[in-house]
């Protein structure tokens, strides 16, 4: 069989602050990463895409500001993350370009993913980073955040990513190796290669957090699989303990599958078809219908009419002027831009509305045809 992670076009991998900083020197653990960027690499060659989450901010900083051991205050935790922040992603750029692979640093807080204007942005600046061969270096912007900095944060944030990004799989490297039926080491404890379904059981497998610098242990991952799942993206827990933890992942070494039953843009375009309210309506001509069935994006062009107060990112309807809905998705412009460059050539918009926006009304990726899909 060929593994998961082989067929998969587009991946993000969440790598555990325990992973990459070692716990008695607080360095970088430079020859481990070496071998998870040749990983990389390789699985770039293979034509996967490939976005990073990582964690190690924290873990790095607290020691070059010379913090005490223990548990630090809030405070002391987003001070840790300025400093640690700097040498984390000095070194994913140094590693990457050795492989001649450019890096991009990408601080977000959860909300990015989660408030649709802010999603929008970020992920058309994701998907143009990897159009350009970069490998996206993602962490949370402790600095910033307003809510307690929790170990395990980063678990969700990469499933949050991979959602926004339509990822396939997800690879979560930690120190553990999979999902247990009881804490590995107790008796009875089975380790499980395959989960389907996040039931009530699986979630109650989750035991409590394990390592000294990071991770959250079970919890978080399998409210990360909740994500994942969700949006159609497979996610695997595998551990990142040895060199070269994707290769061991694809010579199909020990780790837990947790398998999503769509595809992740079976279930972008159901969220868009099903859970969002429209706010507005775009009503089209002939031209635009007929672009649209042939799964083209719609242009400010083919717009005749606007109704409605919507924001940018809100879900719009799109009608024929006989008024049958078409087609429902986000828009990228709010109702006053787009009232402005409705039925205008897309050379057009800059001058109108004074700045370059996007091309596209609204983009055929945040697009669903309601009288059925074309693939
Ligand atoms: N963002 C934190 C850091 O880089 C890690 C959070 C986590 O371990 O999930 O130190």
């Amino acid at each position: 069989m060929i593994s998961r992670l082989a067929k998969a076009r587009r991946i993000v991998v969440k790598i555990g602050s325990a992973l990459l900083v070692d716990q008695k020197t607080g360095a970088i653990k430079a020859s481990w990463l070496a071998s998870l960027v040749d990983d990389i690499a390789d699985a770039r060659v293979r034509g996967t895409e490939v976005v990073v989450v990582s964690s190690g901010a924290i873990a790095l900083g607290r020691r070059t500001l010379g913090l005490a051991k223990g548990k630090l205050k809030l405070e002391q935790s987003q001070a840790a993350a300025a400093v640690g922040q700097i040498t984390l992603a000095q070194a994913w750029a140094e590693t990457l370009r050795t492989r001649n692979i450019v890096a991009a640093q990408v601080l977000v807080t959860l909300t990015d993913t989660e408030e649709r204007r802010r999603h929008l942005n970020a992920r058309a600046t994701l998907s143009t980073l990897l159009a350009q061969g970069a490998v996206p270096v993602i962490n949370e912007n402790d600095t910033v955040a307003t809510s307690e900095i929790r170990y395990g944060d980063n678990d969700r944030l990469a499933a949050r990513v991979a959602s926004m990004i339509s990822a396939d799989c997800l690879v979560l490297l930690s120190d553990i190796d999979g999902l247990y039926t009881a804490p590995p080491g107790k008796k009875g404890a089975e380790f499980l290669p395959e989960v389907k379904d996040i039931t009530p059981e699986i979630e109650a497998m989750a035991g409590k957090p394990v390592s000294g610098v990071g991770s959250g242990g079970m919890i978080t991952k399998i409210e990360a699989g909740k994500i994942a799942l969700g949006a159609g993206c497979n996610m695997v827990i595998a551990s990142g303990h040895e060199m070269h933890p994707l290769k061991r992942v694809l010579d199909g070494g020990r780790c837990t599958w947790f398998l999503a039953n769509a595809s992740a843009l079976q279930s972008r375009k159901r969220w868009i078809a099903g859970t969002l309210q429209p706010i507005g309506h775009l009503v089209v001509d002939e031209g635009a219908v007929e672009a649209l069935s042939r799964g083209k994006s719609l242009l400010p062009a083919g717009v005749r009419r606007i109704e409605g107060a919507f924001a940018r990112g809100d879900t719009v309807s799109i009608m024929t002027a006989k008024g049958r809905e078409i087609a429902r998705g986000l828009v990228t412009y709010d109702a006053g831009d787009a009232l402005k460059i409705a039925g205008l050539k897309t050379a057009e918009i800059e001058k109108v509305l004074g700045f370059r926006g996007r091309d596209e009304l609204v983009h055929r990726d945040d697009m669903v045809l309601m009288g059925g899909e074309r693939a």
